[in-house]
């Protein structure tokens, strides 16, 4: 069986974890420079508000219905993410990210797949404080399935739904909307309605396979096997690679300076940002490491910073200044380091990028600069065309008039406890 692990509107869970008072009150987060609503919570879904609805148009709601408006924390919320995914990792046989609320658990061997997903769920809550929902199904796309009827039937199911039971499968597939599928958006299930009159979930997982790559594509046919309870999607590196981009190295000798520390951060960035215009997305946030190693014997540290970027971006120069200045803040004298490297994510696609008025401008021709440094190392060889070091940190800044603190990632900003 196959789990599929997934925090109920997380961002917003996040900003009521240190501000429980705000639990039952209706709250949103907003993209970048509090653009558009990324998260809502279950009262803020009461009031109206959809996803995507410009900030502007909640300001009756703010004033009238007590709305709350958070910006987004992405440091708050990776370093959540990070704790949560190894909670998973320690709870489950394996485990896969796949995005920064959602991990995948194989949970083949595993005796009572419903009992363990209970468990991870009270696990989950009583370490971290995160409320999860959890789907099982015996493929991917049935336990993604399984985690969205765990959630509407939010009183009934607790937010844990097993579907092992092919009778469970079969009921919950006549009853789902062909548009409620894993993969299936709404321009493909508005053409499976009219071009083959599949409206349910049931009716794509009988519809014929092999019709449905001819007139679709592969993918198609896939998810309608897969809800026929036979696996198809791959838990390979490329389904990692869409949600976040890792560039790490151990080196071969060990590095005590901040300069030569800094040339391999930014090698990393470098083949980072190349990797994420590659899949054409664009970074919200960006995580910088350097550690020792736990096997010599010297001075043992190692620190990680996680930083929102201003805006999505994928320009090597924008991610190169954040990176750089976080290896600066983490960078100690003393420590011989082993092993640094650099996180990309929280993912935008352009199609769904919202640009804003407050937002500071990207850099000018960013795109068309970047597709010729690409297209010349493709060309040339990778690391023909780079950028010289660029270590002066950019006076840009993101508008946040509504972001909480840092409260798992500075010591500054650590929660006080009255009693
Ligand atoms: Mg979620």
């Amino acid at each position: 069986m196959i789990g599929l692990v997934d925090i109920n509107a997380f961002y917003c869970s996040a900003e009521t974890l240190f501000k429980p008072w705000l639990r039952d009150r209706p709250i949103v987060v907003a993209s970048s420079n509090d653009g558009a609503v990324v998260s809502r919570n279950d009262q803020a879904k009461e009031l109206g508000v959809v996803m995507s609805q410009p900030v502007f148009e909640l300001r009756e709601m703010i004033e009238r219905k007590g709305l709350i408006v958070f910006s987004s924390n992405y440091e708050l919320y990776q370093s959540l993410s990070n704790r949560f995914m190894a909670i998973l990792t320690e709870l489950a046989p394996v485990a896969h990210g796949y995005s920064i609320d959602e991990a995948f658990c194989i949970l083949d061997g595993v005796p009572d797949p419903e009992a363990w997903a209970r468990h991870a769920q009270s696990e989950i809550l009583r370490r971290i404080g995160l409320p999860v929902g959890i789907g099982i199904g015996p493929t991917a796309t049935l336990s993604k399935l399984a985690s969205w009827a765990a959630k509407k039937f939010k009183a009934r199911t607790g937010c844990v739904l097993d579907l092992s039971d092919p009778a469970r499968q079969e009921k919950l597939l006549r009853y789902a909307k062909a548009s409620d599928v894993w993969g299936i958006g709404p321009r493909l299930s508005e053409r499976l309605s009219s071009e083959l009159g599949v409206q349910t979930a049931w009716q794509l997982a009988s519809a014929d396979p092999k019709a449905l790559r001819r007139q679709y594509n592969v993918n198609v046919e896939r998810t309608a096997r897969e809800l026929l309870g036979i696996r198809c999607v791959a838990f390979d590196v490329d389904a990692a690679k869409r949600q976040t981009i890792i560039c790490s190295r151990s080196f071969g000798t060990r590095i005590t300076s901040l300069p030569i520390l800094k040339e391999a951060v930014a090698g990393f960035v470098t083949n980072a940002a190349q990797k994420l215009r590659s899949q054409g997305s664009f970074a919200n946030c960006i995580q910088v490491f350097a550690r020792t190693s736990p096997f010599a014997s010297g001075l043992q540290y190692g620190a990680s910073r996680i930083i929102s970027l201003p805006f999505p971006t994928h320009d090597t120069r924008d991610l190169l200044q954040v990176a750089l200045a976080g290896l600066v803040d983490l960078y100690r004298d003393g420590p011989e380091y082993a092993k640094a490297g650099i996180v990309l994510s929280q993912f935008e696609q352009r199609v769904g990028m919202t640009n804003d008025l407050f937002a500071p401008p990207p850099r000018k021709n960013s795109d068309a600069l970047m597709a010729v440094v690409d297209l010349i190392n493709a060309k040339q060889g990778r690391g023909t065309v780079r950028l010289g070091r660029d270590t002066n940190v950019g006076q840009w800044k993101m508008r946040r008039d509504h972001l909480s603190p840092a409260y798992t990632t500075s010591w500054h900003a650590l929660p006080n406890v009255r009693c």
